[in-house]
């Protein structure tokens, strides 16, 4: 893929056709899965965390990963209905000063996570297989364990102690070749921060978590029950279960602990009413589309094996039944775009823009498809709409750069080139920048 590029340097990208690997390689390096356990990663980013470190690590980071994860469910009462739950809780912890946040995520896999200043998702994959309230209030309170026991500052710390044994290494240099077009300081903040926990870590979460939600007035049972349900997940389906538990096997441990202390402990708080009605009116609406978030979760573990044409088939079952739903258009276009179906893709991306015009996901998508297929207009449009939905990417100001010399705009085209030098000097994208500003006379 790279000697493709190569070979189509110096002259315009563009011009000489941005070829659907490229465009595959884009979108891909979007999720860099080979470098979340990089131990170049936090540390030239993050040293140690103060609160007001952590806070800001929640500001520049959980956006992206947020989005990462098709941003927040539409149905503002099914995240209200989370805000309430995690506000009752949140005001029982050790650190109550914290801004906390929660959102139900789009994502069909079954997690939920933290950044260490209290931005929490959970995913609607997770949300429709829990049982009551007081299950739910176990999940948020395990994750408020992990920001009041402020593990990921604990783990900053020792990802500075690996850093500092490395001599040379830089986020920048490791970037081979086009690798440099994604904002790495963000993305490797984010896979950094949600990569997995210690096991004593886990154990922590679980018993603050436990012990937030007896104090905000919900049976301990619940947590025996969230336990439990994970038990049989990773049971059933493991390629589901991502960062709360997926990397220790310790599910029937921890659901073990949990029955202790539910039945010792706290064992009067387990006549309390785990709230299950509430919580089943207050998650309709997302129950109502189960089939729906079940078949995405099986094309996605469909699309990670490469067996596209399977993934293809279950996304089209779940815009059969839910034909404007957002994820589900996002995944059909990946999928299509996969085995060479750009044009299809296209339509499919558009028609998430449209479904959900403020998530940043399609509109990326769409820019990318969109010069894959020669339409550097309708490109642009969405790459600037994606750049200020999620400011700060630097791989998007060079597309937006390959756009506009596309639409034959070059002094625009020679400021998104200039701007994305100033963020990298190195890789392809930086060389190619350097030799249009030169050929255009900015540069000697
Ligand atoms: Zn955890």
């Amino acid at each position: 893929m790279d000697q493709n590029i190569e070979r189509e340097l110096p002259g315009s990208l563009l011009a000489n056709r941005i070829t659907r690997r490229q465009v595959l390689w884009l979108l891909g390096a979007s999720a860099l899965s080979g470098c979340a356990t990089s131990p170049v990663g936090g540390g030239a980013i993050l040293v140690g965390m103060s609160e007001d470190e952590e806070k800001a690590v929640d500001q520049k980071v959980a956006p992206q990963q947020f989005s990462q994860d098709l941003g927040a469910v539409q149905d503002e009462a099914i995240n209200q209905y989370l805000s309430d739950v995690g506000r009752r809780l949140d005001a029982k912890v050790h650190r109550p000063q914290m801004p906390y946040s929660y959102r139900v995520l789009n994502a069909n896999y079954v997690n939920a996570y933290t950044f260490p200043g209290g931005a929490m998702g959970v995913t609607r994959g997770i949300l429709v297989d829990l049982d009551n309230e007081a299950e739910l209030a176990a999940l948020l309170g395990h994750e408020l364990g992990h920001v009041n026991a402020r593990h990921a500052a604990q783990r900053q710390g020792q990802a500075m102690v690996t850093q500092a044994a490395m001599t040379g290494v830089n986020i920048v240099g490791t970037a081979a070749g086009f690798g440099g077009l994604t904002d790495l300081g963000t993305k490797l903040g984010a896979s950094v921060l949600l990569s997995s926990y210690s096991r004593d870590n886990e154990r922590e979460a679980d018993a603050l978590g436990q012990e937030y939600m007896v104090r905000a007035g919900y049976p301990a049972s619940g947590m025996v029950g969230l336990q439990q349900l994970l038990v049989e997940q990773q049971k059933e389906s493991p390629g589901m279960l991502q960062t709360m538990f997926s990397t220790h096997p310790m599910s029937g441990e921890r659901r073990d602990t949990a029955k202790q202390l539910a039945g010792g402990k706290y064992a009067a708080s387990n006549t309390r009413d785990a709230g299950r009605e509430r919580f089943m009116d207050n998650t309709a609406s997302l129950r109502r589309i189960k089939p729906t978030i079940d078949a995405c979760q099986k094309g996605e573990v469909a699309m990670a094996a490469k067996e596209y044409g399977k993934a293809e088939e279950r996304f089209r079952t779940a815009l059969k039944a839910t034909p404007r739903d957002y994820a589900a258009n996002v995944l059909m276009a990946k999928c299509l775009s996969e085995q060479d179906k750009d044009a299809q893709a296209l339509e499919y991306a558009q028609t998430a823009t449209r479904v959900y015009p403020q998530e940043a996901q399609a509109h990326k998508l769409v820019g990318v498809l969109a010069l894959a297929q020669k339409d550097p207009d309708m490109a642009f449009e969405h790459l600037d709409r994606y750049d200020r939905l999620l400011p700060g990417d630097a791989g998007i100001t060079f597309l937006k750069g390959i756009s506009l010399e596309g639409m034959g705009k070059r002094p625009e085209a020679a400021q998104q080139y200039a701007a994305y030098l100033k963020r990298t000097q190195q890789g392809k994208a930086a060389e190619y920048s350097i030799s249009r500003l030169k050929s255009w006379g900015y540069l000697k």
